[in-house]
């Protein structure tokens, strides 16, 4: 037996506890993971909180990342002892996820930990630094250059956001990171890299069709008027990688940006990416993320505590990234 996050339901109410199950419990699947480490990201906090409709059988072990040690494997691509990481596929929502101390999945849903990771720095990134990494080589491919100007990150204190600022700097960007908790953050996202934080209530506006000029890239978490007030302040040309929706999934934007600016929107996903394109990601994000973004924006949790952090995380709480140690 075993510890898990086990989520029910009564009378519509999502009830999260912590319980002892067994591997046959577990759903099928070729591996069989010791799961060391997983990560709260906001949509864990959706699911375990039952804020979001992110469940839709229970019971379920939520946890839509994890990284450990593989116990079994009917798939000749792993092996007993191997060290994997899982990102996404449904994993936590539809499948039994992280949040326990083993998971059975799909060969097919797993990474090979990377040589210079271990399964806590692997989520400490998580499902949050890997999109990050994602949006980053959005903008890049894109052809956004340093020397093109600044680049907006959105929801700069959450998970995604953080990462993003932090590897945008990296790569020698201006950054301009916008937050709702501008006293509260402002210190962190500057020693990350931001040139300048700016309150998310600038954004959060009734934007006009085209405003001035402003940003060459932007990298947005969060959605609806903030997304829709940095399209119209796009410099020609500009690019916006976009994937998340923390201030809602309505965008009331106009087509004026994309064309009289001719400016591009990308959406990125990282739950069904190919995986040679996730590879390349979690081997560039180990690459660019320095030592300090661990010590200066990472906490470590159990998982006894998820169910309070799922309620911060949805309230726009938590920064940077939590790591659950199983
Ligand atoms: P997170 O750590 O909670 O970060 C979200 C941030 O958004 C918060 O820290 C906060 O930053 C801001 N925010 C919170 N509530 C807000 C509101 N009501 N209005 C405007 N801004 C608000 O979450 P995360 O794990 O980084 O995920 C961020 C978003 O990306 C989520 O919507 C998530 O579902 C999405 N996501 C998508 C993918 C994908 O594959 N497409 C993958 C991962 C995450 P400030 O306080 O600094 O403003």
């Amino acid at each position: 037996m075993f510890n898990a996050l086990v989520l029910t339901q009564e009378e519509k109410l999502t009830k999260a506890n912590v319980c002892q199950i067994s591997e046959s419990d577990l759903p099928d699947g070729d591996v069989l993971v010791q799961v060391a480490c997983s990560s709260l990201n906001y949509k864990d906090g959706l699911a375990v909180s039952g804020a979001g409709r992110i469940i839709r059988n229970f019971p379920m072990v939520p946890g839509i990342d994890f990284a450990g040690t593989v116990l079994e494997s009917h798939d000749e691509r792993y092996k007993a002892g191997d060290k994997v990481i899982l990102t996404g596929w449904g994993v936590g929502e539809n499948h039994w996820g992280g949040l326990a101390e083993k998971a059975r999945v799909k060969a097919d849903w797993l990474v090979p930990m990377p040589s210079d990771c271990d399964a806590a720095k692997a989520m400490q990134i998580g499902t949050a630094g890997l999109t990050a990494m994602l949006c980053v080589q959005a903008l890049q491919q894109a052809g956004i250059k340093p020397s093109d100007g600044d680049v907006l990150v959105t929801g700069a204190s959450g998970g995604v956001g953080s990462v993003a600022v932090t590897l945008l700097a990296q790569l020698g960007y201006r950054v301009v990171a916008s937050s709702g908790r501008v006293e509260q953050n402002g210190a962190l996202l500057a020693t990350l890299g931001a040139s300048e934080v700016i309150e998310r209530s600038v954004l959060d506006v009734d934007a006009r069709p085209l405003e001035k000029q402003r940003w060459a890239g932007v990298i947005d978490t969060v959605g609806n008027k903030v997304l829709a007030t940095a399209l119209a302040q796009m410099q020609y040309g500009g690019v916006a990688a976009i994937c998340g929706l923390a201030g809602g999934f309505k965008l009331p934007t106009t087509v004026m940006p994309f064309i009289l600016r001719g400016v591009n929107l990308l959406g990125i996903d990282s739950v069904s990416c190919p995986f040679d394109k996730r590879q390349q990601a979690w081997d560039e994000v180990l690459k660019l993320l320095p030592a300090s973004y661990y010590q200066d924006a990472c906490e470590a949790i159990g998982l006894t505590q998820v169910p309070e952090f799922a309620q911060r995380i949805i309230k726009g709480q938590i920064t940077g990234r939590v790591l659950v140690q199983l």
